[in-house]
Formats: structure tokens, sequence, C-alpha cells
């Protein structure tokens, strides 16, 4: 029964670190990439909701953060369905809903066209 056991082990220990080796693989390769983004986006949306509070013009930059957000949300729900493969378009997936409930971010709140002319009518006047 130990032996058994220490086999057990010894495969279980090789396979976990198989799967460790192809995580960590899949992080470094797929996530890490877009992990600056989700943070920047982050960072200049709260910078321009702080400027905003301090009673700043943000007219141009808030339609700039939203758009911007958008753009990595719309990239990170799509890379996210495209991982899964098929089962990234299938209702039981939840990459599958987050990929359907991101269109609106570019359509609600003001569409992207809209908050580009925004920022064109700020720039150019
Ligand atoms: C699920 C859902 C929830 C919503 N919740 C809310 C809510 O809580 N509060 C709220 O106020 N609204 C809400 N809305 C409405 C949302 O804000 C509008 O859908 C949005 O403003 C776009 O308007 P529209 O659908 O009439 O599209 P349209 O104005 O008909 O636009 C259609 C397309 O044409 C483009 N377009 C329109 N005009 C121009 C132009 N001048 N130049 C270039 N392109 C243009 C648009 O960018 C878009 O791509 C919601 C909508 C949905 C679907």
């Amino acid at each position: 029964m130990p032996q058994k056991a220490s086999v057990y082990q010894r495969y279980f220990n090789a396979e976990h670190d198989m799967i460790r080796q192809t995580v960590h693989r899949f992080v470094q390769k797929e996530i890490a990439p877009f992990v600056d983004e989700w943070e920047e986006a982050g960072e200049f949306t709260c910078r321009v909701a702080a400027k905003m509070n301090a009673g700043l013009d943000q007219v141009k930059e808030i339609p700039m953060a939203k758009n911007f957000a958008c753009q990595v949300s719309n990239f990170a729900t799509y890379e996210a369905v495209q991982i899964f493969g098929g089962y990234g378009c299938m209702r039981e997936y939840l990459v599958e809903r987050l990929y359907r409930d991101n269109r609106i971010l570019s359509i609600g709140g003001g569409t992207t066209e809209i908050m580009k002319e925004i920022i064109g009518k700020r720039l150019f006047g």
C-alpha cells in the first residue's frame, strides 16, 4: 500500500508540475500582455474622475477615458472567447456572457462614435 501510494504521489506531483507549468506559460503569454492596459485604463479613468471632482474641465478627457477603457475591454473579452475556443461561444460558459455584455459598454452612456465627436470638437473647435 505505501508503495502504491508513493507511485501515485510521484505521478500526481509530475502531473501537478505539468499543469502548473502550463498555467504559468498561459498566464505569461496570454494574460500578462493585457495587464498593463487594464491598469492604464483604470488609472486614466480614476485620474480623470479625480480632476473632475477637483473642478477641472475634463470634457475631452472623459470620452477619451471611456473609449480607451472600452477598447481594452473589447480586446480582453474577444481574447477570452478565443482562448476558450468553441466553448467560448456557449451560454454555459461565463466568457460568452462577458463577451455579449461587453458590447453595451461602447454603446450605453454615449457611443464610441459620439465620444470621438466630443473629443474632435474639443481638439479642433
Ligand atoms: C441594455 C441597454 C441598457 C441601456 N441603459 C440605459 C440607461 O440606463 N440609461 C440611459 O440613458 N440609456 C440607456 N441605454 C440607451 C443607450 O444609452 C443608447 O442605446 C445609446 O445612447 C445609443 O443610442 P441609440 O441606441 O439610439 O443608437 P443610435 O443613436 O441610433 O446610434 C446607432 C449607431 O449610429 C452611430 N451614430 C449615431 N449618431 C452618430 C453621429 N452623429 N456620428 C457618427 N455616428 C453616429 C452610433 O455611434 C451607433 O453606432 C441602454 C441601452 C441598452 C441597449
